[in-house]
């Protein structure tokens, strides 16, 4: 068991996302800025407004856009009194249940320790009334002969204050926890922002295709310390069928990285070009994928899954070279490579040899032949061991400088992750070096980008995309 919580701070937040997500959720709507300072006076007023917020949802006609966050409430708390089918209309009637719910312990209670922060109480909750406890198939089985988990007041109305520093959609939330409590508070102030648009206007107020991952960069690049940033988004869908749980995560170095690629002119604008390649609209031109958010979920690692995405995405984007200009295809060897240094400490200095020797070979040959030869075998790292062996050999025998080479390119050959970083580098590396050499690759010139392109990465602007604040 848990040591219960001594002292007098009435709010804590817990290592639970949900419970501490809501305890921002509380410290922010009682306008304090930290958790330690939330008084019992303000957990009375949050309760108050959480209680008045729920029953103007649950009361409000289908067609409203008040109706929305009922659907926020039903995705979390999908059997509560307040979302049931069969709920009271009157608000009165209903004002009263769902006040019961942050009521003070009844003092004759038994005192048990809080299942999220350990204080003292004399309050059992069933999962009916606890966000996604029915989703949640890990969290959601007692021990026998518990009637209920305790859980304190402040955690009760933390519970409730959830969605509204919450990333919520009508049938999901997604919570932040990082190293670094100044970033999850600036998720969780955006996210009071934006659900507070959503009581008022709806759903249909906010930007089409805005994800959760560009506010966390926002945030990362404003306010991580150099040393941390490592974060975790939690997504939760309620379904009754196949609901689930998603993470995922940053690792550490990632605020580094953001503040280096707006520091250096190249790789901010290599960045800004992604952000407008990956944004995406429907046949009827309406936004479905905001730029900001595909880029930024390349810097994201998804649960089990080993994330290269951002060199591999621009390897991916550059497959046809002819179809970006010059200065695109070379500020994106200068993000991939500022990528590498920062968040893996490599050397890329390492690659001039293989990429000089490779350029040597390719432009020895007038036509696009050895280059198309380049291009598909730097995918595999069998094949580009074989094409480095051919190229080294055919200019040795060209009377060239080079000497046959059989291990010094051991590591562009490794299959993995760390093989692909590699190969991603060198793809755009030869790249630059026959650009240099003023070889045709990619058009000439470089590519007008728009002020929202760019608006992230400047300090201090709003992560605007397409015109919305
Ligand atoms: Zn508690």
């Amino acid at each position: 068991m848990t040591t219960p919580v001594v002292g007098d701070q009435a709010l804590v937040l817990s290592g639970h996302p949900l419970q501490r997500c809501g305890g921002w959720a509380l410290t922010l709507l009682a306008g304090r800025d930290d958790a330690g300072s939330v008084s019992a006076a303000d957990i009375e007023d949050v309760a108050e407004r959480v209680i008045d917020d729920v029953v103007a949802a649950a009361t409000a006609a289908k067609d409203s856009p008040t109706y929305d966050w009922w659907k926020v409430l039903f995705a979390l708390y999908p059997n509560s009194k307040p979302t049931h089918a069969k709920r009271p209309r009157e608000s009165a009637v209903l004002r009263e249940s769902v006040a019961e719910l942050f009521a003070p312990d009844d003092p004759r209670s038994p005192l048990l320790p809080c299942t999220f922060c350990s204080r003292w109480c004399g309050t059992l909750w069933s999962k009916s009334v606890l966000p996604m406890f029915e989703s949640i198939r890990a969290l959601n089985t007692l021990p026998p002969g518990v009637a209920g988990w305790p859980i304190c007041r402040a955690c009760r109305v933390a519970l409730w204050a959830l969605p509204y520093a919450a990333w919520v959609t009508a049938g999901s939330a997604t919570v932040l926890t990082c190293d670094d409590p100044a970033v999850e508070r600036d998720f969780a102030m955006k996210n009071v922002q934006r659900s507070g648009r959503i009581r008022q206007l709806g759903f249909v107020s906010l930007p089409a295709g805005r994800g959760p991952e560009a506010v966390v960069l926002q945030a990362l690049r404003e306010h991580a310390g150099d040393a941390g940033g490592a974060t975790t988004l939690w997504a939760f869908k309620n379904d009754n069928q196949e609901p689930w749980l998603h993470t995922a995560s940053t690792r550490l170095g990632v605020a580094r990285f953001l503040r280096a690629v707006r520091a250096n002119p190249d790789c901010h604008r290599g960045w800004a070009m992604l952000k407008k390649m990956m944004r995406r609209r429907d046949g009827s031109g309406a936004l479905v994928l905001d730029g900001s958010t595909a880029a930024a979920r390349l810097l994201f690692d998804r649960e089990g899954h080993q994330g290269e995405r951002l060199p591999a995405k621009l390897m991916e984007l550059a497959r046809d070279p002819d179809a970006l200009f010059q200065h695109t295809l070379l500020d994106w060897r200068a993000l991939c490579r500022l990528y590498l240094e920062v968040m893996y400490d490599m050397e890329t200095a390492r690659l001039r040899p293989a990429a000089s020797l490779l350029a040597d070979w390719i432009a020895k040959e007038g036509t696009r032949g050895r280059f198309n030869e380049f291009r598909q075998a730097v995918t595999s790292p069998y094949n580009l061991s074989k094409l480095l062996m051919t190229a080294s050999a055919r200019l040795f025998l060209d009377g060239g400088k080079q000497e046959p080479v059989n291990h010094q390119f051991a590591q562009l050959c490794t299959d993995g992750p760390q093989g692909w970083r590699v190969r991603g580098q060198l793809y755009f590396d030869v790249m630059a070096e026959l650009i240099n050499r003023g070889v045709q690759v990619g058009k000439p010139g470089s590519e007008e980008l728009s002020e929202a392109d760019d608006a992230d990465q400047r300090p201090g602007t709003d992560d605007d995309e397409d015109g919305y604040a």
